[in-house]
């Protein structure tokens, strides 16, 4: 367990940015420089059928030691970081026996991590805190799952007298741009279901998340001279308008928490003669999600009907909620639960207002709920990880292992 903390120092300081308008996987050459960084230190601590693919996606092997057939299980996590923010030049600093007060990321800058304003940081009172220099982001998410995964084997091959089944491992580039799971080879990985290490805070065990869509309205209109365009002219940004005033004013991002689902228009541009809504659509309850999209179209038929065709409606699906694939398995959530209980961690199972590559592969078949790597503030510069959070997510890993093959007579 001492080299988590060296391990995750060395892999934040390279940079791994994705990039959302590259075309190539991965998406940029620098995610190569950890990449190949990662296959070494597999290598190095014993890992077999060690492999990297053309598009960098790479995948371990634990071997069983048991002569009973056990499960074969997965960890996953990506080594990219967000585009939102630089990831160039990270100095993590270490904050060791955190006193609950102000911590100055930068002094020239006057940039301050306050828990007057991430109240969070008053969980960690006493523990080792890694943060920024308040000039980049960290990287925890999610080096800090990748670390957490091989500390996770290196623990187990240090361990023999702790049984497991096999254990695959895979890490991907490109998650924060949506494309972590789209090249994952789920035939080759070759396990009965995995976990996405790729959460927030301690405790945090997800295994439903949104469904989600994108839609555009595309509204046509036609331009006539304003003194002589009664009953002529068609406008289309008034007819946009209309449309928006036909929507559910209360189900947007604003207004909604938990399991409330929502509409949220991001864009909207126009002239008389051409406009357009864009929006996504997110809803946990598919029957609810169905709805929602019946609605836009309900609309778009009826304005189509009072003005005469101007309107198209294009809906594409985005991700889907994996509750309904990790349902019929649901021992993999609660040997997850049981083994963070076992570490004196409480469990916070909660639906996720977003997706996860988990969701993506849960429906490639591999059912993947998502547990927590231990960081906060996710792509920016305030983002901080607990030390002792990555050591119980370390942990949490060898426990599922153990608690897998012990469960199967
Ligand atoms: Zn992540």
């Amino acid at each position: 367990m001492e080299k988590l903390l060296p391990r995750f120092l060395e892999y934040v300081q390279i940079d791994t940015q994705s990039d959302p308008y590259s075309k190539t996987t991965p998406s940029t050459e620098k995610q190569w420089d950890l990449a190949k960084k990662l296959v070494m230190e597999l290598h190095q601590i014993g890992m077999e059928e060690v492999s990297i693919d053309e598009n960098a996606y790479i995948m371990a092997t634990l071997p069983s030691n048991v002569d009973k057939k056990v499960p074969t299980i997965g960890f996953v996590s990506h080594f990219d970081t967000s585009p939102d923010f630089s990831g160039r030049n990270v100095k993590p600093q270490i904050i060791k026996e955190y006193d609950g007060s102000d911590i100055v990321l930068n002094k020239s800058m006057d940039i301050v991590l306050s828990p007057d304003y991430f109240e969070d940081l008053l969980l960690y009172k006493g523990q080792t805190l890694i943060t920024t220099d308040g000039t980049t982001l960290l990287g925890a998410d999610d080096k800090a799952g990748i670390v957490e995964i091989i500390t996770a084997m290196e623990y187990l091959i240090n361990h023999p007298e702790i049984k497991h089944g096999e254990i695959r491992i895979g890490f991907t580039p490109d998650e924060e741009i949506g494309r972590g799971a789209h090249k994952f080879d789920v035939e080759k990985f070759g396990a009965e279901w995995a976990y996405t290490m790729d959460g927030s805070q301690i405790g945090e065990l997800e295994y439903e998340n949104f469904n989600a869509a994108k839609a555009k309205v595309t509204i046509k209109g036609k331009s006539v001279h304003p003194g002589y365009a009664k009953n002529k002219m068609v406008n289309a940004i008034g007819i946009a308008n209309e449309f928006l005033s036909l929507m559910p004013p209360h189900e947007v991002p604003e207004h909604t928490t938990g399991i409330e689902g929502f509409f949220h228009v991001h864009k909207i541009k126009g002239e008389i003669e051409h406009a357009e809504i864009d929006m996504i659509i997110r809803d946990h309850d598919a029957t609810h999600f169905a709805a929602r999209k019946e609605m836009l179209d309900d609309i778009t038929a009826k304005l189509n009907k009072k003005y005469g065709n101007y309107l198209s409606l294009s809906i594409e699906d985005q991700y889907k909620n994996m509750r309904e694939k990790v349902e019929p398995v649901f021992q993999i959530v609660e040997i997850a639960k049981e083994a963070m209980e076992s570490l004196g961690i409480t469990p916070i199972i909660k639906p996720i207002r977003g997706g996860t590559d988990g969701s993506q592969l849960s429906f490639m078949g591999l059912p993947c709920p998502n547990i927590f790597a231990g960081g906060h503030n996710f792509h920016g510069k305030y983002e901080y990880v607990p030390l002792e959070s990555m050591e119980k997510a370390t942990l949490t890993i060898v426990k599922i292992c153990e608690l897998t093959a012990s469960q199967i007579k």
